[in-house]
């Protein structure tokens, strides 16, 4: 157990955390072209807030939260998911009197005890946006296309978007009336949970997967086609912008939300390269989520993409992440004087911003330019006493093998003015 890692955690470890790196700079450059401004936040949250935000009727809270007694007897819990603390931050720190709308985006863990498989992790990656204050379909529009965006940046193609609208509670309440009448007489033919959701949730039966259920509901009464005229208006607003961008989409009805603070537009971003459900983004409108918060009514959006699986996906299609490369220069040595004249050296190189390496093992001179060539060394150069003697050295391209007999003095300026 000591050195085995939980259960459904990873190490990123350096081998691979190039990919992760690259995915982040990608995800920083995005918000900043789309105007998303980073938010951080604690990992830990009250169980409250999450029982609130994420809803104590859904899965995650029922049966995936990592949640815990603090020594002072508070229940805290792992954040499961992100938007909930964007959501009271949003509320704590008073952002509702700054200019809306407020665009936030946010890169972090999250934990949910969920059956570990093949992209699937108990600590999990996740990279999201919420935008609070704007109601109109425009910044919906603005959303898809920033997901759109990010997924042509990272070279992910056969991704498709479907979208779908769930009404507001006023359309909502006059649909559930409408579906129950429906199922009502193939109570029997539904899943064992479709059954216990019938009550409480009727809408989630539209979503379940099991074949049986899907049997049932594929003629069922569809919520898109009974919304209001409100969120009718909105959905076309939507479909209208799309359109606009030149972005296809696809309407799926069967994209449904189980809780009564989502609203109005829903979308997913589907890819066929990782199996069976293969959401690699979903997202939508959640106007009564601040304020089942406990903050004023206020719209809000956003979406998030866990990594894991984005990463997966964009292996599957042959994506090759950018590796960073080697280090500018190895200074190898012989002997105490060269050493010591090498710790200097390299602490200056670094100092002027050059990646700079030197053998600390006690290598023979033929071991430390075997190392030189794994660490992806550009130049490397031998130091002894008659080179620091005569202050004259060969400064080495790894790559071409070229040698060059250099002033000891000149290494950094040379270094700087070689685009290495
Ligand atoms: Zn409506
Ligand atoms: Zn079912």
């Amino acid at each position: 157990m000591l050195t085995k890692s939980p259960r459904g955690t990873k190490d990123i470890l350096p081998s691979e955390v190039y990919k992760w790196q690259y995915i982040e700079k990608k995800i920083a450059e995005l918000c900043n072209n789309f105007g998303y401004s980073e938010i951080r936040l604690p990992v830990f949250e009250h169980t409250e807030l999450f029982q609130r935000g994420v809803g104590d009727t859904t899965d995650i809270v029922q049966k995936e939260m990592y949640t815990f007694l603090d020594k002072s007897e508070r229940s805290i819990t792992l954040r499961p998911e992100g938007t909930a603390g964007v959501v009271r931050s949003y509320i704590e720190n008073g952002m509702a009197s700054l200019p809306q709308p407020i665009k936030l985006f946010y890169n972090i863990t999250a934990y949910r005890y969920e059956k570990v498989q093949k992209g699937r992790y108990r600590e999990f990656h996740q990279f999201g946006i919420e935008a609070f204050g704007a109601a109109g379909p425009t910044i919906d529009v603005e959303i898809i296309s920033m997901i759109n965006t990010f997924f042509s940046e990272l070279g992910i193609g056969d991704v498709s978007l479907n979208i779908n609208s769930i009404g507001c509670p006023k359309c909502r309440a006059e649909y559930n009336d409408k579906l129950i009448k429906y199922l009502t007489p193939n109570l029997n033919s539904l899943c064992h949970t479709c059954n216990s959701r019938f009550e409480r949730n009727p809408l989630r039966i539209i979503d379940c997967k099991e074949e049986t259920c899907k049997k049932v509901t594929v003629d069922a009464p569809s919520l898109t086609d009974n919304i209001c005229e409100e969120c009718s208006i909105h959905f076309d607003g939507l479909k209208d912008g799309l359109a606009n961008l030149g972005i296809s989409y696809k309407v799926d009805k069967n994209i449904v939300r189980g809780l009564d603070y989502y609203t109005k537009t829903v979308f997913e971003f589907v890819s066929d390269n990782i199996g069976a459900q293969g959401t690699v983004c979903g997202g939508g409108r959640y106007d009564g989520l601040i304020e089942a918060c406990g903050g004023a009514p206020t719209p809000g959006i956003g979406f998030a993409i866990g990594i894991e699986r984005l990463i997966l996906v964009m292996e599957s299609q042959g994506i090759e992440f950018p590796k960073s490369e080697g280090i500018d220069i190895f200074v190898a040595t012989i002997g105490k004087k060269a050493e010591k004249y090498a710790q200097k050296l390299i602490y200056k190189l670094r100092k002027e911003g050059l990646s700079a390496q030197m053998d600390l093992m006690d290598r023979s001179l033929k071991a430390q330019m075997k190392y030189a060539n794994k660490l992806g060394a550009c130049y490397s150069i031998v130091l002894g006493d008659n080179e620091i003697d005569t202050n004259k050295a060969f400064l080495k391209n790894m790559d071409s093998g070229e040698q060059k007999e250099i002033n000891l003095d000149t290494v950094i300026d040379r270094l700087k003015n070689i685009d290495i």
